[in-house]
């Protein structure tokens, strides 16, 4: 913060909008000389005039013509504060020359001059742009706090990008709308804090910026990081919708499948036959399926080996392990932990689990087989959502060609 309260920034903060060179001089202060060149003539002359009097009342004091060229300012209070005399030059009016203050700017913090526009229905000034985000930089010339957060609402509404906003000294930013250009990772800088005039009316950067600067592109950099987070998991609720419908239609058709009988084969195997083909698919090989139902591996195999040569419905069987083998590198199976400890439990009437079915197959003498092998696979296609569409058209053609034989 400058010790001396004048100076340009100040200055601009009260008068940007237009004064006669007595208020500017007066605000100015010790930058009276080199900010001139900052300063241009607008249009009309001045209707009132800053107090001039040693020990008058300080309000500006009303100008009347009194004869060409000679006007007289005149106190508006009560106090006595004596008349003066002005010329007509005095009440030449000087506003902020913005283009040439927005250019001195650009050129002393590397902002790009060319690229920002003007923003419809609000009062900021487009300065240029910054950085490789080619972020809008803006200056306002609040007048109060409140005129400050109305401003700063407005162009949330229009500049859905993260922005830099300059104002001359910071005094009409409040916390409030500090925080609220935090969270949309824009930042308000104070150019009485980020820039020195120089004695030729050229601007520098202060200490204080580059670290700003700084901290406005890391912003950049969070919020680019909270996108990129924001659009994985939009991603990942895409595809979990996606597998979770595919799934649903999976299950619809090897419903149909059982439906329209194609498992109806199964019927027409003898049962123990069946349970050991069963076992099989649900485990993926033979060598497991003895395991799992405690029968000597040589046994086992002999009695699957023998399907070969027997009816059509066990030569259905053979096709159907036959996949199962060619697809257990994507077919994997888990056990859930109940049966591993050997609880049974109640069987359940839709086996979420490949421990539920297999619990299923052992109690199932003799039952509904058909609809036994259509929840072996559907518990297969639970397990391996991902990786079902690969193995499922090789199920449905091997299916399909068995019932045209
Ligand atoms: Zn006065």
């Amino acid at each position: 913060m400058s010790k001396n309260p004048k100076g340009l920034w100040r200055a601009l903060e009260q008068l940007a909008d237009g004064a006669v060179m007595a208020a500017w001089s007066r605000e100015l202060g010790h930058d009276a000389e080199r900010a001139r060149s900052f300063l241009i003539l607008a249009n009309g002359l001045a209707e009132t005039y800053p107090c001039m009097n040693v020990f008058g009342c300080g309000y500006p004091h009303r100008v009347e013509e009194r004869r060409p060229g000679q006007w007289s300012a005149m106190c508006e209070t009560d106090d006595g504060c004596p008349p003066f005399t002005v010329a007509n030059k005095d009440l030449f009016v000087f506003a902020a020359d913005v283009k040439k203050l927005c250019g001195r700017i650009s050129k002393a913090l590397g902002f790009e001059a060319s690229m920002c526009r003007q923003v419809a229905g609000v009062r900021v000034v487009p300065v240029g742009t910054y950085g490789a985000a080619h972020s809008n930089v803006y200056l306002l010339f609040p007048g109060d706090s409140a005129r400050m957060a109305r401003e700063v609402e407005r162009l949330f509404g229009v500049q859905p990008d993260p922005f830099l906003l300059l104002t001359p000294t910071g005094i009409h930013c409040s916390a409030e709308v500090e925080s609220a250009l935090r969270r949309q990772s824009c930042m308000h800088i104070a150019m009485s804090a980020a820039l020195t005039l120089a004695d030729d009316g050229s601007l520098s950067p202060s200490r204080v910026v580059e670290s700003l600067l700084n901290e406005f592109q890391r912003r950049q950099a969070d919020r680019r990081a909270l996108v990129k987070t924001l659009e994985r998991i939009d991603r990942s609720i895409e595809a979990v919708a996606r597998d979770k419908y595919n799934l649903q239609k999976e299950n619809e058709e090897l419903r149909q499948l059982n439906n329209d009988g194609y498992f109806k084969f199964a019927v027409r195997v003898k049962g123990e036959d069946f349970l050991a083909f069963a076992v099989i698919m649900a485990l993926g090989n033979r060598k497991a399926a003895a395991d799992h139902l405690k029968i000597p591996h040589r046994t086992f195999y002999n009695r699957v080996e023998q399907w070969a040569t027997r009816g059509k419905e066990y030569k259905h069987m053979v096709r159907y392990m036959e996949w199962r083998k060619r697809s257990s590198r994507h077919l994997k199976v888990q056990l859930n932990p109940s049966l591993q400890s050997g609880e049974a439990g109640d069987q359940p009437e839709n086996p979420e689990t490949m421990a539920d079915v297999l619990t299923e197959i052992k109690v199932a003498d003799n039952k509904d087989y058909p609809a036994l092998l259509a929840d072996v696979l559907q518990a297969l296609e639970r397990q391996n959502a991902g990786n079902w569409m690969k193995v499922r058209q090789e199920l449905v053609e091997t299916i399909k060609e068995d019932v045209m034989q």
